[in-house]
């Protein structure tokens, strides 16, 4: 099938039963069971580089092993394509953008051609992020199940981008949130679900002291200081200027060294110049290392973040955030700006700290470092929160209940 994403399982199912229990796996066979003879199709705009991408790389394999059909499509886009989307992304996030009437109909354009080029056989439709969300002009000649899957904060969109999209969510059968804040007033059906992360993953998973060391004597670094470090893509919304400034008021009083590692998105043009003034930036000191991290890394990623003595999330902007579940599930102590879903992730004080600002970030991230029970009684606390609330397990539920009232909405639910 053009452009499906085959994925090999990495774990097996019953890997997970001593972290999650046994009955939480029972609950995920008896509702696969419901989905005998069904396809779910999955499409969304890259299957590289943030966190969508990384959600569905370990769901896709798992549902897969639980005998339900789903498969995962990519769409089709130029360079100019994902310039347009990521201004809308940002838009859609409240910043300024300038959006003329050419990017709307290159969107309206690629779209078209996807339309075209590509096959549309799912039961249900489970589409994700706005570069693909005009397919669901396909439905009124297929009918079908359609679900959009919003994994960007909406609360305070830019309205003409909100307003463009709006046309083509308000014809989908639901849409579904990451939690009720970042939701709109749609006349269809919202469903809240919170995204995960796989604690069995490359990611996720415990590395032992020597693979750590291989990973930081890999990127030149050497732990001999307490390391502060923010894992992002190279995106202003993700304030890494921010995080050197806060650093740099640290450092004033504590001797320390920063981390940026951070790779790029397929369908994100802007990195590669972000990347270029963070790294101008950090010229100036040699405490700051800015890694440039390959795409499928995540051995890399997993050891610099269990490396890390304090990680900050310094976003302007947020969706969810996988990052800091990343971090917490660590059990390593946050430091996180109270955008998007971070806070349902960093309860303040309990399992981490929240920033408004960069010397609030750097005031908090003092107390971290000169206060290492404190910082591990966090971190603690957050592995606990992430494994009650943001483990792959309970989305996997969580997305199996919406199929199934999803597929049953016009019909007698049988259960
Ligand atoms: N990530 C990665 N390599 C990088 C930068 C980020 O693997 O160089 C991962 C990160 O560990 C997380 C995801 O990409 O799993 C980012 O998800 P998040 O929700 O934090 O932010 P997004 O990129 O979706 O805005």
């Amino acid at each position: 099938m053009q452009n499906e994403i085959h994925l090999q399982s990495r774990t097996r199912l019953q890997d997970y039963e001593p972290i999650v229990g046994r009955s939480c796996l029972e609950e995920l066979r008896i509702l696969s069971e419901k989905f005998s003879g069904k396809v779910i199709q999955i499409i969304n705009s890259t299957s590289i580089g943030g966190g969508v991408a990384e959600i569905l790389e370990h769901m896709v394999p798992l549902l897969n092993q639980l005998g339900v059909d789903v498969r995962w499509n990519v769409i089709n886009g130029s360079d100019e394509f994902f310039e347009v989307t990521k201004k809308f992304h940002n838009a859609l996030h409240g910043k300024r953008e300038r959006i003329l009437t050419r990017d709307f109909d290159l969107f309206s354009e690629v779209t078209e051609r996807n339309l075209k080029e590509m096959s549309f056989y799912g039961d249900i439709l489970f589409v994700h992020d706005p570069q693909p969300v005009g397919l669901i002009a396909k439905k009124k000649e297929i009918g079908r199940k359609w679900l959009w899957r919003c994994h960007i904060d909406v609360s305070s969109p830019d309205k003409k981008v909100w307003s463009f999209l709006r046309r083509f969510i308000v014809d989908y059968d639901a849409a579904v949130f990451s939690a009720p804040n970042f939701a709109q007033q749609l006349p269809i059906r919202q469903f809240l679900v919170t995204p995960s992360i796989d604690p069995l993953s490359d990611k996720n998973k415990e590395l032992d002291s020597g693979t750590i060391d291989a990973v930081l004597a890999k990127y030149g670094l050497i732990s001999d200081k307490p390391m502060i470090t923010q894992v992002s893509r190279f995106d202003r919304l993700k304030d890494p200027l921010g995080v050197i400034e806060a650093f740099e008021m640290v450092k004033k009083n504590i001797d320390c060294q920063l981390v940026l590692a951070g790779g790029t998105a397929t369908d994100d043009p802007e990195s590669e110049e972000v990347l270029e003034e963070v790294r101008k930036r950090a010229e100036e000191n040699p405490d700051v290392h800015v890694l440039l991290v390959p795409p499928e890394s995540d051995v890399d990623i997993n050891a610099l973040q269990q490396a890390a003595t304090v990680i900050i999330q310094k976003s302007l902007k947020e969706g969810f955030g996988l990052t800091i579940s990343e971090a917490l599930w660590k059990a390593k102590p946050v430091v996180a700006s109270a955008v998007g879903g971070i806070p349902l992730q960093v309860k303040n004080k309990f399992t981490g700290l929240l920033c408004y600002t960069v010397e609030g970030a750097a005031y908090a991230l003092k107390q971290l470092l000169s206060n290492p029970e404190y910082a591990s009684q966090l971190g603690q606390n957050g592995k606990e929160h992430v494994k009650q609330n943001f483990l792959i397990t309970g989305h996997l539920k969580n997305y199996l209940l919406m199929f199934l009232a999803l597929d049953q909405m016009s019909e007698v639910v049988h259960f």
